[in-house]
């Protein structure tokens, strides 16, 4: 028996037609195509971490350290009464959990589009149902399109990433709030570039039972380390913590991120370097001609641009790295995301997208 066809005796047909999540080779670029943060520790501290990493107790399983990490990222993200928090290896992992607790068949996962793509994969991958609901051409929430969506799907879970990806904004409060109120299940707000945002949703949570709120370390400065955590009612989230894989967030990837909140000054001023070369950046692209640059609460920019894909190609002749995300969805035609780099980056990032622009007349 070959191994094609003890391939299609185990594995899923709609697996073997679907495409993995795309991670494009980066190595000697700029790299701003991912939404990390593009500072390091300064060198002390990295020597700092090493000797703790040093004493860490690699022949235990973590469940310890995890325990101790929850109960700081809870401190640090002023998780209110009445709720828990729990992790995961990155919210990638959570986003997996939270459609595997709501498989059940006919459920409906709902999430407003162009929006993260893992929302819309993870569950197709457990076979559920996804509506996507288009955002308006300027990429707000269509308030009354949702609305309607709600009540005719009945979503399980519905997602709100605030702020967006990639479209990189905040949506208007007012209707945030509708929604909630609409939604007969559990609501998921994404807070991942929350260290880049000039609101949040902690108080959402308080508000409501039905509200979870998702967030990472990997734009706070850990993308490497893979921690997400999620935070909502005790009784919730115990359920949904059942599904966890035991010890999912290894001993190593916890102490670093004790190790982070412990120099939370350190990542606080690398966010705030970030949101002014952000506006600096935004500024000079929004001053291109043929360019549309959209307003961004986050670490990155979504521009329109005469044509992406020459764009994309032009600024990697230049060595500059950028994502295309012209393909993800009609609304962004011709759209390209930039991440915010060091303000040595985005000098070059600007002048490969003038260069690149300037090839296309
Ligand atoms: N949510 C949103 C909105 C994202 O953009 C991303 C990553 N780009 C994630 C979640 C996943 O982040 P991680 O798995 O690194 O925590």
């Amino acid at each position: 028996m070959t191994l094609s066809d003890r391939m299609s005796r185990f594995l899923r047909a709609d697996v073997q037609g679907m495409h993995g999540y795309a991670v494009q080779p980066s190595a000697g670029f700029v790299k701003v195509d991912t939404m990390e943060n593009p500072f390091r520790l300064p060198a002390p501290l990295r020597q700092a971490l090493g000797e703790r990493l040093a004493e860490v107790a690699l022949n235990r399983y973590p469940a310890e350290r995890g325990d101790v990490l929850r109960a700081e990222l809870a401190k640090h993200a002023r998780m209110p009464e009445g709720c828990d928090i729990m992790l995961g290896n990155g919210s990638d992992e959570l986003i997996s959990l939270l459609t595997l607790a709501a498989d059940v068949p006919g459920n409906v996962v709902m999430a407003p589009l162009p929006g993260f793509v893992m929302y819309e994969m993870s569950a197709k991958l457990q076979g559920l149902r996804f509506v996507g609901v288009p955002l308006t051409p300027d990429f707000e929430l269509d308030g009354p399109a949702m609305l309607a969506a709600v009540r005719e799907h009945q979503p399980a879970l519905l997602y709100i990433a605030y702020p967006n990806n990639p479209t990189a904004n905040l949506w208007d409060d007012d209707v945030i709030d509708a929604i909630i109120e609409a939604a007969p299940g559990l609501v998921v707000i994404d807070e991942a570039y929350q260290p880049f945002a000039a609101r949040d949703s902690l108080d959402r949570l308080r508000r409501h039972e039905h509200v979870v709120l998702m967030r990472t370390m990997s734009k706070f400065g850990l993308a490497g380390v893979r921690i997400g955590y999620m935070m909502g009612r005790q009784p919730l989230i115990a359920e949904i913590d059942k599904l966890r894989p035991p010890f999912n967030v290894s001993v190593l990837n916890c102490e670093a991120a004790l190790f982070a909140l412990e120099h939370v000054d350190e990542y606080a001023k690398q966010a705030a370097t970030i949101r002014a070369e952000r506006e600096k950046l935004h500024g000079e692209i929004a001053k291109l001609p043929g360019v549309r640059a959209f307003p961004s609460e986050a670490n990155m920019i979504l521009a329109r641009v005469p044509d992406a894909k020459r764009v994309f190609e032009g600024m990697r002749a230049r060595g500059v790295l950028i994502k295309n995300v012209s393909g993800l969805h009609p609304l962004l035609a011709n759209c390209i995301r930039i991440t915010i780099g060091t303000p040595e980056e985005n000098p070059q990032t600007l002048a490969a997208l003038r260069g690149a622009l300037e090839e296309l007349t």
